[in-house]
């Protein structure tokens, strides 16, 4: 065997953090030489700089390089992966070259703890030692000069270019600062007009090196979030809701938005989810409960939080100081932690190829065919799955009892559209006139035929 593929082999059992693959598939491993000698130098490329146990994992390529008998020492260098090439459709976006990667944070109505959200997820990933911006993209209600306190709140140009602030080691931009600077409120604007001044803002902000910027995205799923979301190169999105009966509905809305878009859903942040009592200490779903169970079963997001209704979240917010900050060591910096370390391994798994969902196709002979990305392949009879149906026409909602008479739907019934809904699920259509089917890919492989042998 070639020393390469030698060197290479040893490392294959070492997995890539917030991936299920090894580094060696992901091509994490750059840069390989070997001499005569025996010295092995490599390049570790992980996604971000602050990757989670980036020592570690330094360790275990070298522990492992150095068990092949010619091996004489091991060389590892570590460095992070570029930004993923700008779609070239997009807007030229010179303030944003050197952003690695962008998050946006949206809901589907004002006043549900998008910003808080926002704010407190970008300290969060900078408290893990990325180096993050914080873009407010709400040009109607920009709230970062209330919820962030710079001390330097003057706006000044470099060149082109519109000097961001800073709070904490985190780089701020919010048309609140600019509307500040001129003395006036936000103007009355048109759609268009909003997104352009958002998008102008945004990309001639002197961001310099990042590893995440958050933007809070101005609420709702029309034509001005639709706009924003195809001009700016978002990597992923969080979404942001509350535990009220509509929410869920809302949710359905944002995932639908991104998904038009190709922007991955990582995570939905169910806010002011439950009243901790300071009494009893006990949680009171005031709201009551079910609605992350439901978008597990039914979209597969498995990355779903609940964000308790945290009477210190406003007194802070108020004074300007994100909740992760004041109290760092509390629970709610613990709870924003969580967010942040399962975006970043959500982001990983999507920058590094590690994702890969299965491919859902109807066969006439075979039925529905899921195409594994490992090559395999499971059927299951359409009947079956359109019997399994989770829709709120189908199982009520609330009690979870079948609605659907399983005797009323034919054996010959057949999809007719199927489609990726957000990373994690399918959409389908039936020949009965029934549309609203999502189907998560666990459930799929859960009700397809086993596997053969
Ligand atoms: P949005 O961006 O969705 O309009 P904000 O983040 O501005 O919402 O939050 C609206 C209000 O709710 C703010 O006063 C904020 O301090 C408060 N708030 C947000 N999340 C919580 C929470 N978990 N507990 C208590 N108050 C909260």
């Amino acid at each position: 065997m070639d020393r390469n593929d030698q060197i290479r082999d040893s490392m294959r059992q070492i997995i890539s953090p917030g991936s299920d693959k090894d580094i060696v598939s992901l091509g994490l491993i750059k840069k390989l030489q070997h001499d005569d000698q025996g010295h092995v130098a490599f390049t570790l490329e992980l996604t971000t700089a602050a990757v989670p146990h980036r020592e570690q994992l330094k360790k275990a390529c070298e522990e492992s390089v150095s068990k092949i008998p010619w091996v004489t020492s091991v060389s590892i260098a570590m460095s992070a992966q570029p930004r993923a090439k700008p779609n070239p459709l997009r807007v030229k976006s010179p303030g944003l070259d050197h952003v690695k990667h962008i998050i946006a944070v949206s809901s589907c109505k004002g006043g549900v703890g998008k910003s808080t959200t926002a704010v407190n997820l970008a300290y969060s990933l900078a408290k893990r030692g990325d180096k993050v911006g914080l873009f407010d993209a709400d040009i109607y209600g920009p709230s970062f000069p209330i919820l962030v306190s710079p001390r330097e709140t003057e706006l000044y140009m470099r060149g082109e270019f519109i000097q961001p602030l800073e709070y904490e080691g985190v780089l701020l931009m919010s048309f609140g600062f600019v509307a500040n600077q001129a003395g006036g409120g936000p103007a009355i604007m048109r759609g268009p007009m909003v997104t352009q001044v958002i998008n102008q803002l945004l990309t001639t902000t002197e961001w310099g090196e990042l590893d995440y910027l958050v933007i809070d995205m101005p609420p709702g799923t029309g034509d001005i979030q639709l706009t924003l979301t195809q001009l700016i190169p978002i990597t992923a999105a969080v979404i942001v809701t509350t535990p009220q009966q509509l929410s869920f509905v809302d949710v359905v809305k944002g995932i639908q938005m991104f998904d038009k878009l190709k922007v991955p859903t990582v995570a939905v942040v169910e806010n002011m989810s439950y009243f901790q009592c300071p009494n009893c200490a006990s949680r009171h779903y005031i709201f009551g409960q079910g609605a992350r169970k439901k978008l597990t079963e039914q979209f597969g997001i498995q990355n779903t939080f609940e964000i308790p209704l945290y009477p210190e979240i406003a007194r802070l917010s108020d004074s300007g100081t994100p909740v992760v900050l004041a109290d760092k060591d509390g629970v709610m910096a613990s709870l924003y932690g969580e967010i942040a370390s399962s975006v970043v391994q959500e982001i990983s798994k999507i920058t590094s190829g590690g994702f890969a969902p299965p491919a859902v196709e109807f066969d006439p002979d075979r039925g529905m065919i899921i195409k594994l990305s490992n090559g395999d392949e499971r059927t299951c009879s359409p009947a079956n799955l359109r019997r399994a149906c989770r829709c709120a026409h189908c199982i009520e909602e609330f009690s979870g009892k079948k609605i659907l008479d399983p005797a009323s739907i034919p054996e010959s019934i057949t999809p007719t559209h199927i489609s990726p809904m957000g990373n994690y699920a399918v959409a389908i259509s039936w020949s009965d006139g029934h549309s609203s089917s999502i189907y998560s890919y666990d459930l799929l492989l859960q009700l397809a035929e086993p596997p053969a042998g």
